[in-house]
């Protein structure tokens, strides 16, 4: 490296920690800043008073991935202990297994099918006159049929976005797998786990790191900017505009927080497939540390909504219109010669964990890679 650059670093989660370390390392001096009250952004864990069980403050976060370097990466600052994801939902008065598996089906219909004869019968009962699904109704039918559509995804998708699923993207269904044996394992990664003290602990030691100073309760605004040499910007992207072409549409949670003595519900999370249920799922925190022994339990209820203007954003909701008018600050974000946008709300794009440092690793060699030899760095946002 020739020079040390002060770099400004906006949001302690994953993002902004992954890279403020790596730049740091690098020797550059670095400032993050967050508005919250603590790091690790939207997977901050923190021990619940009345129980002592960790839970998940803003909804249930799994670490799943394929990638080896992200996976070693992690274990450098957590054990990982063994957790496998398996999501329970009520459904007509039953509970079923999810993702849709061969003990959903069978129970479903009333059957005691082989896998082959499982498949051939969905087979009989997916629309094929659908041949390119473009709406999640579309993809939804042509894969598993009108019945365990209306039972398992047509209630869930309307109250988690909102809209009918018709007027949904195919996209957001493909992330759920579709299985013939009795697999009940929500991910299909090779590497699953959980934090053993937990997700906040993991990005403060990632950030404890020579060169990284973090101000919390500091909201970044944009004329902070010209005190540094360069910018990363894990806010939202509209914001840092403020909201200049309008707002990028997202959905928001509530979590209605309850206790229990003993198990409540005996897993971690139950989903709500009827509409008449007013909540999408409910997650009972201490199923996500199974080597823990509590007897209170602590449950959160999760319902979603649109997203106001004092509300948390989570999930961005990318359809037509929001999709034009990211286009408009896409463009004025690719401008930036010194701002380059990350992270989930950065990019406006729903992205794993595993995918953001993954994402945030990449980012910050390329910032080494065009920076040290004094080429420009021009903003990038993933496709
Ligand atoms: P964030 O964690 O959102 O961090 C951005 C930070 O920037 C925030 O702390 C915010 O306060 C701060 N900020 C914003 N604007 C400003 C400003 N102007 N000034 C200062 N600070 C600012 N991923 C998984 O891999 N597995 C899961 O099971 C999983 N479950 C999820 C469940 C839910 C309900 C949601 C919404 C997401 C889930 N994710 C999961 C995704 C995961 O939360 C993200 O991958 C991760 O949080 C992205 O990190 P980030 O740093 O990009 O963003
Ligand atoms: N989904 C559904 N029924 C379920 C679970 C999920 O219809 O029981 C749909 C829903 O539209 C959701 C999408 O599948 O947004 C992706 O599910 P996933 O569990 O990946 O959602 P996330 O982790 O984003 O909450």
């Amino acid at each position: 490296m020739t020079d040390k650059h002060r770099i400004a670093i906006v949001g302690a989660g994953l993002s902004g920690a992954v890279i403020g370390r790596e730049l740091a390392l690098a020797g550059h001096q670095v400032e993050i800043f967050d508005t919250r009250s603590h790091v690790a952004g939207n997977c901050y864990t923190e021990r619940d008073a009345e129980t002592g069980v960790m839970v998940h403050i803003y909804g249930p976060h799994i670490f799943h991935t394929d990638d080896g370097e992200v996976w070693d990466y992690v274990n450098r600052f957590q054990r990982f202990m063994p957790y496998t994801h398996r999501v329970k939902t009520t459904s007509g008065g039953q509970v079923y297994s999810m993702p849709v598996n061969l003990h959903t089906i069978n129970q479903f219909f009333g059957k005691t099918m082989r896998p082959d004869e499982a498949r051939t019968f969905v087979e009989t009962l997916a629309d094929r006159s659908i041949s390119e699904p473009a709406t999640f109704e579309e993809q939804a039918l042509s894969f598993v049929g009108e019945a365990l559509f209306k039972a398992f995804f047509d209630g869930y998708t309307q109250k988690q976005w909102g809209c009918p699923s018709s007027a949904l993207p195919a996209s957001i269904l493909k992330r759920l797998p579709l299985r013939f044996n009795y697999d009940d394992n929500y991910f299909f990664h090779k590497y699953q786990g959980m934090p053993e003290t937990g997700y906040t602990e993991m990005v403060a030691r990632i950030l404890d790191c020579d060169g990284v100073t973090v101000h919390l309760d500091t909201r970044f605004e944009r004329a902070m900017a010209e005190g540094f040499d360069h910018v990363f910007y894990s806010g939202p992207l509209d914001g840092y505009y403020d909201y200049e072409f309008g707002r990028l549409g997202y959905r928001t949670l509530d979590f209605e927080r309850f206790s229990h003595d003993g198990d409540y519900q005996g897993c971690a999370v139950m989903n709500y497939g009827d509409l008449a249920e007013p909540q999408t799922r409910i997650t009972e925190h201490k199923h996500f540390s199974p080597w823990e022994k509590h007897q209170g339990s602590v449950l959160y209820r999760e319902t979603s909504r649109a997203c106001g203007p004092d509300d948390i954003p989570y999930y961005p909701i990318r359809l037509v219109e929001e999709q034009a008018l990211l286009e408009q600050y896409v463009a004025r974000a690719r401008n930036e010669a010194a701002v380059t946008f990350v992270g989930r709300l950065g990019t406006y794009r729903y992205l794993d964990m595993d995918v953001t440092i993954r994402e945030a690793l990449d980012t910050a060699r390329l910032y080494l890679a065009t920076k040290a030899d004094g080429s420009a760095m021009r903003a990038f946002l993933h496709a």
